[in-house]
């Protein structure tokens, strides 16, 4: 959840094993995986420092995968919960040091949220690939849909509004690969990139009428797929309290 520092799950030291109890309820690709990472609270009493992550194998026993929910659109991956139950782990499945769990997350977090605002990036320039296709051969009142006005204009607009996107995506990819992308500018990414494919993606089905609403037509699954690019990751909002914070610093 949003709340990271908040988390119930907890790994307690048994002599040479750690005993892992708790759940996790959104897990991206939980079905498939045979080795997940296990955020844990080695030391309820230190907050973020205490802590920390596990290797964990799919068949230790008392790990359960729950069901593959049932989502609004991502059809093609799974999302399940994973449940832990006096689960023993020796304790070089420690990942890294003790303690160190909500750092090592807190350094790979950039990459995880400039992916998504890759992928959304990508999704909003096929969905306008899509409709400019589109808008050519559907025809009303005796002129196809892009003789309109109104179309050219939103066209214009949601082609701009890409490209300055992606202009903002690729200045974070170069300062990733230069090891530089901080946690503040990799949230704008995350927040307006996923907001501008949501956008994108409405106005380009817009442009699709009923025929958008429509499964057979790719805009249709990709208005249901990018819904939840403003949830995970950190949400969009959480995304701002980040963006402020580092604004706002002294
Ligand atoms: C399909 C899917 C796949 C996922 N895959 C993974 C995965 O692989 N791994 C993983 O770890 N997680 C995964 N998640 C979890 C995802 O990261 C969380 O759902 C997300 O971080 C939001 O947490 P939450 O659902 O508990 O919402 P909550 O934290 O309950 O938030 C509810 C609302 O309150 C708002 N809110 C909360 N705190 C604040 C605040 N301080 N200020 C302002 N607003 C606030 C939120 O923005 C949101 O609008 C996945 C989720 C989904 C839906």
């Amino acid at each position: 959840g949003s709340d990271l520092q908040g988390i119930k799950t907890t790994a307690v030291k048994d002599g040479d094993h750690y005993v892992i109890n708790g759940s996790k309820t959104f897990i991206t690709n939980g079905q498939n995986a045979d080795l997940v990472i296990v955020v844990a609270k080695t030391d309820p009493t230190k907050g973020a420092k205490g802590i920390s992550l596990f290797l964990l194998e799919a068949g230790t026993p008392g790990f359960d995968k729950g069901k593959n929910l049932k989502k609004v659109g991502m059809k093609a991956q799974d999302t399940s919960e994973l449940f832990f139950q006096d689960v023993r782990v020796p304790a070089d499945a420690l990942l890294g040091q003790e303690g160190m769990g909500f750092v090592y997350l807190m350094q790979e977090l950039p990459q995880e949220r400039l992916g998504i605002a890759i992928n959304g990036l990508a999704m909003a320039e096929s969905a306008l690939e899509h409709t400019i296709t589109y808008v050519k051969e559907r025809r009303a009142f005796g002129k196809s849909i892009a003789e309109f006005q109104n179309t050219q204009f939103k066209l214009a607009e949601l082609h701009t509004e890409v490209e300055v996107g992606r202009v903002y995506v690729d200045r974070c990819l170069e300062l990733h690969l230069q090891g530089k992308l901080d946690i503040p500018t990799a949230a704008a990414a995350k927040y307006y990139i996923t907001d501008l494919q949501c956008r994108v993606i409405d106005e380009c089905l817009q442009l699709h009428g009923g025929y958008g609403y429509m499964w057979e037509y790719p805009i249709a699954r990709m208005f249901a797929d990018a819904r939840v690019q403003r949830i995970y990751g950190g949400t969009n909002e959480i995304m701002k309290t980040i963006i402020s914070r580092a604004i706002l610093a002294d």
